[in-house]
């Protein structure tokens, strides 16, 4: 199948409310550029050279997620065009944004990750910490950051009880947010959750954006 074909047969699975990031990390321009001229318009990538490569040489209308671990130091060089960072995953980083997106003269989308998943190595609030740092209501005082809702991905398991649990753990924390924080806040509506394998199972459990790769580009070449 092509990409073209593997994003229109996805198309027709998911809900009209569920947002497709196509995630292109790794994978050449002109793969990028087919998905683009079958209508894809979000992309997601995961390295900040990368990201600005490819953002380079593509059309401008593309709206550029990141979606990988991001370092503070990196946060200025996708500041000035970066469209949503899915990965904020402490506190330090997200005032880094705010300080760059300032500099920038504009308010970037971010989204804060959970981390639920059993892998010791996956970024993330803990489901206390999230709630102890929305809590003290320090990101309201950062002025040049919106958070539009939360990330999070499921342990990396063939136990689909598992990944239901966690995608639920996940989602409470966003309508617990949701209800607290940004009770006024309309702006809060995203639930970024389900990758190529498990986003089906993702979306039963509320996600209104999914992040596929493998299945629209096929297997990554590390
Ligand atoms: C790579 C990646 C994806 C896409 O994974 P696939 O299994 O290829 O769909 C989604 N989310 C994050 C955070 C990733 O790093």
């Amino acid at each position: 199948m092509s990409i073209k074909d593997n994003l229109s047969a996805i198309h027709t699975s998911l809900p009209e409310n569920v947002s497709l990031v196509a995630v292109s990390k790794f994978h050449p321009i002109e793969a990028l550029q087919e998905a683009y001229d079958a209508g894809q318009r979000i992309f997601g990538e995961s390295r900040e050279q990368e990201l600005e490569t490819k953002a380079k040489s593509l059309p401008h209308d593309i709206r550029w997620h990141f979606i990988g671990h991001l370092q503070s130091n990196k946060v200025k060089y996708i500041a000035p065009y970066i469209s949503l960072i899915h990965s904020v995953d402490n506190e330090k980083l997200l005032k880094e944004i705010n300080k760059q997106a300032e500099k920038c003269g504009r308010v970037i989308d971010c989204l804060l990750q959970i981390h639920v998943a059993q892998e010791e190595t996956k970024f993330g609030f803990t489901p206390d910490e999230f709630k102890q740092y929305l809590s003290e209501g320090k990101h309201t005082e950062l002025r040049n950051v919106r958070i539009r809702g939360v990330m999070g991905m499921a342990s990396n398991t063939d136990d689909t009880s598992r990944i239901h649990s966690d995608f639920k753990t996940i989602r409470e924390l966003f309508f617990y947010a949701k209800s607290t924080a940004f009770a006024t806040d309309d702006y809060f509506d995203t639930l970024s959750m389900g990758m190529s394998g498990d986003y089906e199972i993702a979306i039963g459990e509320g996600s209104n954006m999914v992040r596929i790769g493998t299945a629209i580009f096929g297997q990554r070449e590390y």
